[in-house]
């Protein structure tokens, strides 16, 4: 893979470079099973996280990551910043780049925030989730964590992507990202939560998750986002529930190897029932592991390795 700058989106990514991303990660799991899960590969370098959006595990993660290559750490957050007083984003990424940064990791409420960032700074940018657009670095951790799973390539591996499709930058990262790799994706979904051009995706489109499930090797399943739900477009909780809800029934119906993800943080109850969500199938805590591994990959592809420099 040639050199990237940044790291924005799966869209421009293609198999080879999702592949390369992988590969590394794997070596990095290895890392993270050792006695002492640390390389100095970024000794020297920062790594800074600027949330301007909640976050737990994502935040967490990037932060782990960066520490277990060595890196400096900075975390900014929105709450008890100057951001709070009304300074303009340019004059936050100014600042935080004046202290001496090589790479800020940015979540922002706005779609296309991170790119613009991009656009300002000489530090490597990394996507962690901007507004409904995308969210890459989940994309690569779910791919790796079936990949891990499943002992093989996602090639021909059927997944179904289940629940609010509209607001999520999950389905859309992971849907070009699973794509990519050679899986075939179904989006399952009430019509009002499914977002505008779907039929540019690279997904089959059903509103049926009972006539699915049998069909399916991974029951993928969003988060309902009532926080983006300006428009009102999600139906009634119980109903949500009755039709789309992963309880443990649909659960006995998929095929025996099938397994269960989820992007976090989840609702029980209303997308998935507790005992499939700590189930035999769930692939839930295997999906936050891999996440540390993905992001030493992605930050040590855009800071450590020799091939960096290129703009993305
Ligand atoms: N944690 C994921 C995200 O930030 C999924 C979610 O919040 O539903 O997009």
């Amino acid at each position: 893979m040639t050199g990237m700058r940044h790291l924005l989106g799966i869209t421009g990514l293609d198999r080879p470079a999702i592949e390369c991303y992988l590969d590394d990660a794997a070596a990095f799991w290895e890392v993270l099973g050792r006695d002492i899960p640390k390389v100095p590969a970024l000794r020297g370098r920062t790594v800074v996280t600027l949330f301007l959006e909640d976050s737990t595990r994502t935040r967490l993660s990037f932060e782990t990551a960066a520490r277990r290559l060595s890196a400096d750490t900075m975390s900014f957050q929105a709450r008890g910043s100057s951001v709070a007083k009304g300074e303009s984003l340019l004059d936050t990424v100014r600042t935080i780049e004046a202290l001496g940064v090589d790479a800020l990791v940015v979540r922002h409420p706005a779609a296309g925030a991170p790119h613009r960032i991009a656009g300002w700074v000489d530090a490597a940018v990394v996507n962690g989730g901007d507004g409904r657009h995308e969210h890459p670095t989940q994309a690569l951790l779910d791919c790796f964590t079936l990949r891990r799973h499943l002992g093989t390539g996602l090639d021909g591996c059927r997944i179904g992507i289940i629940g609010d499709v509209a607001h999520s930058r999950v389905a859309r990262s992971g849907v070009r990202a699973f794509s990519a790799l050679g899986a075939e994706v179904t989006l399952i979904a009430p019509p009002t939560l499914l977002p505008e051009r779907v039929e540019t995706w690279p997904a089959r489109v059903t509103h049926d998750l009972d006539a699915e499930l049998a069909e399916l090797d991974v029951a993928y399943v969003l988060r309902v986002q009532r926080e983006r739900d300006a428009a009102r477009r999600l139906p009634p909780l119980h109903e949500y529930y009755a039709r789309y809800g992963l309880t443990e029934a649909r659960a006995a119906r998929m095929k025996p190897h099938a397994v269960v993800m989820h992007p976090g943080p989840m609702i029980r109850g209303l997308e998935v029932a507790t005992t499939v969500a700590d189930g035999p199938r769930s692939l839930v805590r295997d999906q936050v592991r891999a996440g540390v591994a993905v992001r030493m990959a992605v930050l040590f592809r855009l800071l450590g390795s020799p091939a960096g420099g290129d703009d993305a």
